[in-house]
């Protein structure tokens, strides 16, 4: 029989030993060993799947992909140490001098350092594209495109993209569609359904979900990953066997985890609407969100993040951060605990004010990463926080 996605992410596992485990044991070794010479040789040849050595493979590792294969819809999957190395990967294995790289610009910090800093070094073009400019997306696109990367909701304003509109214009142009699904996660949003041919993850986030351990993962098209298994296997980002452990056995909540951190999220953003002190709250299933429509289409909920913009602007944002005493100040996101951060004075402040203000940070931005804690006392903290600002 052929299961559910869901049913997937708790039933996939790698086959039981002569111990006859419940639970998956951790693989908690560097190499594997071979009866003999010739098993051996066919291993190297490529004749078998037998695992060799962890930078390469590893049961446990490959229990994860296989999981996230599942659940994003995609034909295979490799594995990483972090999300950027994932991200790192998808472009050095795929991408070669006098390529373009077409990026919307909203995106995370390193993941633009990346682009910017690093893909010219090897002779690989890039530019930037808006997130709310879809219409000029294709005028974009030059003879030696080869890939367009995005990420919905964006980071921090979480603005949607569609991701349907997206497709079309990869497949008309013939580009690789990468997409960083890390903010919806594979149980909210399968950007697989609109074509995209590469997805990567940072598993850091929701997929661990409880602010643990680093760990990344890219699936999608079994060509395509090949390349990218390829470049892993020499290169070495192989995700430690302890943290696919923690993330395998995480994904089996993930479904339940990401309900109640919707609910919070959406419950929270409602009643926070109409306060005083707030320009907007924003909230990819408020129906006051510029791009709500889309995300009912491509969304199964709107995610554990909201953000809204304080009247009292960069002051405020600090005199906000200040005041909390249940959220946590951290620089991690998708965790049990919540946590409120202020994009300007922290991971944007390096950008100019013109930066900051072309991806829609402006001075008075909160984003909040809601929990699990008991809805409403996340809520009164940030009530009480704002009577502080
Ligand atoms: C955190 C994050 C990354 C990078 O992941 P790491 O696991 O920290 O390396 C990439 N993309 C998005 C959207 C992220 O939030």
């Amino acid at each position: 029989m052929e299961y559910h996605p869901l049913t997937k992410a708790i039933r996939i596992q790698t086959e039981r030993t002569h111990e006859m485990e419940h639970s998956t044991p951790m693989f908690l070794t560097s190499s594997f060993q071979f009866e003999n010479a010739e098993d051996m040789r066919a291993a190297f040849a490529d004749e078998t799947d037998d695992n060799i050595y962890s930078r390469f493979s590893n049961p446990g590792v490959q229990e994860f992909t296989d999981k996230m294969c599942a659940l994003e819809g995609a034909e295979a999957g490799y594995a990483t140490a972090s999300g950027m190395s994932a991200v790192f990967a998808s472009f050095m294995a795929l991408l070669k001098a006098g390529d373009h790289l077409l990026a919307c610009n909203s995106i995370f910090g390193s993941t633009h350092t990346i682009i910017t800093k690093y893909l010219p070094k090897y002779g690989i073009e890039y530019s930037y594209v808006s997130a709310d400019k879809p219409e000029e997306w294709a005028a974009a696109i030059r003879p030696n495109t080869k890939m367009l990367y995005l990420e919905t909701p964006t980071n921090p304003g979480l603005d949607i993209i569609d991701l349907e509109a997206a497709g079309k214009l990869c497949k008309e142009h013939n580009l690789i569609f990468n997409v960083d699904n890390c903010f919806a996660t594979p149980v909210n949003q399968r950007p697989v359904e609109f074509g995209a041919d590469l997805i990567v993850h940072s598993a850091t986030k929701w997929i661990d979900g409880q602010g643990r351990v680093l760990g990344g993962v890219v699936v999608g098209k079994k060509e395509l990953i090949k390349d990218i298994y390829l470049f892993c296997r020499s290169s070495g980002p192989a995700l430690s066997p302890f943290n696919a452990w923690i993330l395998s056995k995480s994904l089996e909540t993930l479904d339940v985890r990401m309900e109640r951190h919707a609910g919070n999220a959406l419950s929270i953003a409602t009643q926070l609407q109409n306060h005083p002190q707030l320009n907007w709250v924003k909230y990819p299933f408020l129906p006051t969100h510029p791009n709500y429509e889309i995300a009912r289409k491509q969304m199964r909920n709107g995610g554990g993040l909201f953000c809204f913009e304080l009247k009292g602007g960069l002051e405020s944002g600090r005199k906000f951060l200040d005041s909390l005493q249940l959220m946590s100040l951290t620089a991690n996101l998708g965790d049990t605990r919540s946590i409120a951060s202020h994009p300007a004075s922290t991971t944007h402040a390096k950008l100019t004010e013109d930066e900051r203000q072309a991806v829609g940070i402006t001075p008075g931005l909160i984003r909040i990463s809601v929990g699990l804690e008991y809805a409403d006392d996340i809520l009164n903290d940030i009530l009480q926080a704002l009577e502080q600002c």
